[in-house]
C-alpha cells in the first residue's frame, strides 16, 4: 500500500509518500515540511489567517515535490490521506479541500486521519510497535497518556489540566528573550546551565493518577525572573541559562513520575512486550527522552522514541496513519469535514484545555 499524507493543522505544510508492504518496514519514500515560523515572527505566536493562506498556497507545491522525490505519480498511488482535524480550522480546511481536489481528479480514494493518531501511531511506523502500547503524546496543544490498542482504539489514563508542555517552552522562551518554536531554544540554553539552582514546583505529584499541570511553572518562572531583573537591572546571561535548565528539569520530573504510573495501570493488562512509546514536539527533547528512559529501565520496559523529525509535526504519520485505517478497510468520500475538536479518546470526558 502507497498512499500521499498531507498536513496542515498548525504552522507546518506538509506532504509525504509511504509505502507498506506486509511483512517488511514501513518506508518513507519523501517527507517534505515546509515551515512558517519567519511568517509569525513579527506576532510572537501562530495567527490563524496568515497560517490558512499560507497553507493553501505552499500545499501544492509540497505535493509535487513528495511525489517527485517518492519518483510516483499520483496515478501509482493507493490513496490520499489527509489531516481532518483537530487544529486551526482554516490551515485543516485548506489540507482537505486540496486532498479533495486530488482525489476526485485521479480517482483515488480519500482517507482522513486524526493529526493526534498520526503522532500515537509514529511508533508503528518507526518500530512496528505491536498493540497494546502506552503512549506519551506530548506537543504543543496536547499532553496526554494514552494506551494505544489498535488504530483506531485509544484509551486516555490522564493528562494536563491546564497547558501543553510544549507551550510551557514556548512562553518560558519568550519570557527570556528566546527564538521560537521555544522548545530547542530552550533546551540548548538548558544544556549550559545548572538544573537545581531554582527548585520549580512540580505539580500534582502528591495527588494520585496521571493528570498534569504545567501552568503554575510558567507562573513560577515569571516570578523568578522578575526578580531576578529587579536585582541586576536586566537578564545575566547565567541566569537565564540557569532558569532554563530548572524549567526544563521540572517539566522532565512530571513526565517522568506521572509516567511511571501510567505504566502501572498500562502492565496491568500483561502486554506481552511492553512499551513506553513518546511522540509530539517536546518529544524531541533529550533531556526528557533520557527521564523517560531511565523509568522504563526500572520497570523493564521497552521505551521508544521517533527520530527528531518524525516527533514534529510531519506528513509522513498522517500517512501512516492513513495506511492503518486504509489496511482496516475504512476510507472516506466527498463529504469528509474538517474538525476543529477531535479528541482521540471517544469515550473520555470533556477534556480541559487540552486541546486546541
Ligand atoms: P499538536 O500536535 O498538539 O496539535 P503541534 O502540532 O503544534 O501541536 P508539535 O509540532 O507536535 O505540536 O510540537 C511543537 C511543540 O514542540 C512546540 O511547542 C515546540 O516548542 C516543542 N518542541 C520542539 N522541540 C522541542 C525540544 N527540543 N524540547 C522541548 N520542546 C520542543
Ligand atoms: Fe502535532
Amino acid at each position: 500500500i502507497t498512499l500521499l499524507g498531507l498536513e496542515s493543522s498548525c504552522d507546518d505544510t506538509a506532504a509525504a509518500v509511504v509505502r507498506h508492504t506486509a511483512d517488511q518496514m514501513p518506508e518513507i519514500l519523501s517527507s517534505i515540511v515546509a515551515g512558517q515560523t519567519g511568517l509569525h515572527a513579527d506576532f510572537g505566536g501562530v495567527v490563524p489567517e496568515i497560517a490558512a493562506r499560507a497553507h493553501a498556497e505552499k500545499l501544492d507545491i509540497c505535493v509535487e515535490e513528495a511525489l517527485l522525490r517518492a519518483g510516483l505519480r499520483l496515478g501509482e498511488l493507493d490513496g490520499i490521506a489527509v489531516t481532518a482535524g483537530p487544529g486551526l480550522i482554516g490551515g485543516v480546511v485548506a489540507g482537505v479541500m486540496c486532498a479533495k481536489g486530488l482525489a476526485a481528479g485521479s480517482g483515488l480514494p480519500l482517507i482522513g486521519v486524526n493529526h493526534l493518531a498520526g503522532h500515537a501511531l509514529t511508533p508503528r511506523l518507526t518500530d512496528q510497535t505491536a498493540f497494546p502500547y502506552l503512549m506519551l503524546l506530548v506537543s504543543g496543544g496536547h499532553c496526554q497518556f494514552l494506551i494505544a490498542k489498535g488504530p483506531d482504539e485509544f484509551s486516555r489514563l490522564g493528562g494536563t489540566i491546564d497547558d501543553a508542555p510544549g507551550e510551557a517552552f514556548d512562553k518560558t522562551a519568550k519570557l527570556l528573550g528566546l527564538l521560537q518554536p521555544g522548545g530547542p531554544a530552550v533546551e540548548a540554553e538548558a544544556r549550559k546551565g545548572d538544573p537545581k539552582r531554582f527548585n520549580f514546583p512540580r505539580p500534582l505529584l502528591d495527588r494520585p493518577g496521571c493528570d498534569m499541570s504545567f501552568s503554575g511553572l510558567k507562573t513560577a518562572l515569571l516570578r523568578e525572573r522578575d526578580r531576578l531583573v529587579a536585582e541586576h537591572g536586566g537578564l545575566r546571561r547565567a541566569d537565564r541559562v540557569d532558569l532554563c535548565a530548572g524549567f526544563q528539569a521540572a517539566v522532565a520530573d512530571v513526565l517522568a513520575e506521572k509516567s511511571r504510573r501510567a505504566l502501572a495501570e498500562y502492565l496491568t493488562l500483561a502486554p506481552a512486550t511492553p512499551t513506553l512509546a513518546v511522540a509530539g514536539g517536546v518529544a524531541a527533547n533529550m533531556t526528557i527522552r533520557a527521564a523517560l528512559e531511565t523509568v522504563c529501565e526500572r520497570e523493564k520496559v521497552t521505551f521508544l522514541a521517533p527520530p527528531l523529525a518524525l516527533c514534529t509535526d510531519n506528513a509522513a504519520m498522517i500517512a501512516w496513519a492513513g495506511i492503518e485505517r486504509f489496511r482496516a478497510g475504512q476510507r472516506d468520500d466527498m463529504t469528509l469535514q474538517a474538525r476543529p475538536r477531535w479528541p482521540l479518546d471517544q469515550h473520555a470526558p470533556a477534556m480541559l484545555g487540552s486541546g486546541k
